[in-house]
């Protein structure tokens, strides 16, 4: 059993309205030794929606310090944040991590060229496979960028906003080897970098057969010796803590994989899977 829920919202963060306090509740009927709050930073999150995606560090860092002696009983509660990167954003993200103290930082791509590909504009005047294809290599470009975050969350999840997929039924597949040569330089950045990547199982949740990255991306990440994985549900509500952890450790063992990590201060703590 999959002990551990690395990649957690609340209400800190804009599409989330779950008190923190409900999603440890959840967490502890789970069975969990631990959660680890994750939520959103997007600094510079273009302004198309009602979501700002930036959460005040102070309030949420004194919040879960408070939560933390009130449930330590029951469970461990972790300090995380999920970074959406971009390039440009280095020193400021630096300087946040320097002035507060994180268990474990997820490095997001939320926001390609300035634009958020859940939105049809990223994908205006390019074709499916130029959209993923760039998501992919700004991917390289952040981590080239920015070496503050300990692993790099859902890698493939631009698949989800490819245009149609978002209200459709079928959730459409795409293989490894048509992007092959990017997803390898992709890996091995990481890799190389010192990172891991995190295993998300929103995809599961979202109808597709398979969690983000899907596995063919995780069995190439083993192949490059890629070790290195945190296992998130990415719930934005109780409901979804957790999600098909008994699948995702079924595929992860079925790839080889024998233990996943949880980050506390900074330093992985590995579990058996
Ligand atoms: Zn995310
Ligand atoms: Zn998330």
């Amino acid at each position: 059993m999959i002990i551990a829920d690395c990649h957690v919202h609340s209400d800190f963060s804009s599409d989330s309205k779950a008190p923190m306090e409900q999603m440890i509740e959840k967490g502890i009927e789970e069975g969990l030794k631990w959660i680890c709050f994750t939520d959103h930073m997007d600094y510079d999150y273009p302004p198309v929606s009602e979501y700002s995606f930036v959460f005040d560090p102070e309030a949420y860092v004194r919040k879960i310090n408070e939560l933390k002696e009130r449930y330590k009983a029951q469970i461990e509660i972790l300090t995380g944040i999920e970074l959406g990167l971009q390039p440009h954003l280095s020193d400021r993200m630096a300087a946040l991590l320097k002035s507060f103290s994180f268990d474990f930082v997820i490095g997001s791509s939320h926001v390609v060229d300035n634009m958020d590909p859940y939105y049809a504009d990223y994908w205006e005047n390019r074709s499916v496979k130029d959209g993923i294809y760039r998501y992919y290599e700004s991917i390289i470009e952040n981590c080239k960028a920015f070496q503050g975050f300990d692993v790099y969350g859902h890698i493939d999840y631009i698949i989800r906003y490819v245009p149609g997929q978002l209200n459709s039924p079928v959730k459409m597949d795409y293989s490894y080897a048509e992007y092959a040569d990017i997803l390898d330089e992709v890996l091995k950045t990481i890799i190389t970098s010192g990172k891991g990547i995190e295993v998300n199982s929103s995809g599961l949740k979202y109808g597709q057969t398979y969690p983000h990255p899907k596995p063919e991306i995780l069995k190439r990440y083993k192949e490059l010796g890629g070790e290195l994985i945190t296992i998130g549900s990415d719930a934005h509500r109780p409901e979804h803590l957790c999600y098909s952890f008994s699948v995702i450790s079924d595929l992860l063992k079925s790839l080889g994989f024998k233990y996943y990590a949880v980050f506390i201060l900074g330093k992985p703590v590995y579990e058996r899977l």
